[in-house]
């Protein structure tokens, strides 16, 4: 017997998350394109906003994040009483699976999504269930054949992280009217000012419809305010008060939520992100598919980019060689994709020199093939 102390039951069977790499060693300059961070870094007007309230450092912050709230209630025309506000949206997705999810019951998630409904589902102590995809692809069929009298929740990323795939509005309609009204539907919508298909909801409007459906959004992605952790959920009153009850008092500092708050007014920095990434993420897409490497399609900020079973061209090898040229992308074995990469939407010289690097790539080991 070991004399340490002992977790609860399940907790030493969770494999932590782990985070992109972060650093190129020996490379002259490094582009960190691993983590789906905007290019454009945070509004300037996030960053007077979060210096300007560190004189007040000294003072709790109101505790359940009011000013915040009512700025997203008044930028999204949301009522501020049913939105919480979480240390990103990881939290609220935390505060979601402690709340509903017991021993025995279970979390529903697709193949390929977001690795944090495994972990949440499992630090609650409940059951990962995992919906089979296609073509990398969230699938409402197989997610609904998942579900039974023991789902608690139904995490659904839309767009998806890393493959970069969307279910269209009525497809996640679908999925939210089919499910048991003791099952939540969880839409999670990191990415979704990035998105520019007309058939796309964030869910906002499904949530208003439903009982069950709660949706979550970031300021990490397009806000550019990852490293301040910053998030929040939409949903039911009954649910949210719910989360409040378990929410840790003050869970946001001071200067995330005024950060915040500053950020959501610069309508002009979101849009230039916008337009950034709807430049950049076909072209990214074209040039990558030319040279032979299948990129799935993605309306996010990032792709997933497959490479050869062929040795000296495997995602390995290629991982390898842009972190020697100090372009640092998101190894995705963990997520059961050990064939493709994740590229984060970069600035023009990133995004230039990722295609060039690739070029050379693929020309060093067809020909390193070929003298074999
Ligand atoms: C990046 C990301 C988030 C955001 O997490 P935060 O905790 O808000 O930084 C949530 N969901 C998905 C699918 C993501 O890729």
């Amino acid at each position: 017997m070991s004399n340490l102390p002992i977790p609860r039951p399940g907790v030493l069977s969770i494999d932590a998350y782990v985070p992109g790499k972060s650093a190129a060693p020996g490379a002259t300059r490094a582009f960190k394109l691993s983590a789906n961070e905007t290019p454009l870094g945070p509004s300037p007007r996030a960053i007077v906003a979060a210096r300007d309230i560190l004189e007040e450092s000294a003072l709790y912050p109101e505790g359940s994040s009011r000013n915040l709230r009512e700025a997203i209630g008044a930028q999204f025309n949301l009522d501020p009483a049913r939105i919480i506000a979480g240390a990103g949206s990881d939290e609220v997705l935390e505060l979601l699976a402690l709340a509903y999810i017991g021993p025995q019951d279970e979390g529903v998630y697709s193949q390929y999504g977001f690795l944090e409904y495994k972990i949440v589902t499992l630090s609650a102590g409940g059951r990962p269930v995992v919906a089979p995809e296609k073509n990398y692809s969230a699938d409402v069929d197989s997610l609904l054949s998942c579900v039974n009298e023991k789902t608690k929740l139904v995490f659904l990323a839309n767009p998806n992280n890393p493959t970069g795939s969307y279910l269209p509005e009525e497809e996640v309609r679908r999925l939210a009217a089919s499910l048991p009204k003791q099952t939540i539907l969880v839409i999670d919508a990191a990415y979704a000012e990035y998105v520019t298909r007309t058939d796309y909801s964030a869910g906002i409007n499904i949530v208003d419809e439903y009982t069950n459906v709660v949706m979550t959004r970031t300021f990490s992605k397009i806000y550019g305010l990852a490293g301040l952790r910053l998030g929040w959920g939409y949903g039911p009153s009954a649910i949210i008060e719910t989360l409040n009850r378990i929410r840790p008092p003050f869970n946001i500092s001071s200067i995330a939520s005024a950060a915040g708050i500053a950020a959501l007014a610069d309508a002009e920095h979101i849009q230039k992100a916008i337009e950034h990434n709807t430049r950049w993420l076909p072209w990214l897409t074209n040039e990558i598919s030319a040279l032979g490497l299948e990129v799935l399609p993605s309306v996010a900020n990032f792709i997933a980019i497959r490479f050869p079973s062929t040795p000296g061209l495997t995602a390995v090898d290629a991982d390898q060689f842009l972190t020697k040229k100090g372009l640092i992308l998101r190894a995705i074995g963990t997520y059961g994709m050990p064939d493709f990469l994740r590229l984060t939407v970069g600035g023009q010289e990133a995004n230039h020199a990722v295609v060039s690097a690739l070029k050379e790539f693929m020309q060093k080991g067809k020909n390193s093939f070929k003298n074999e």
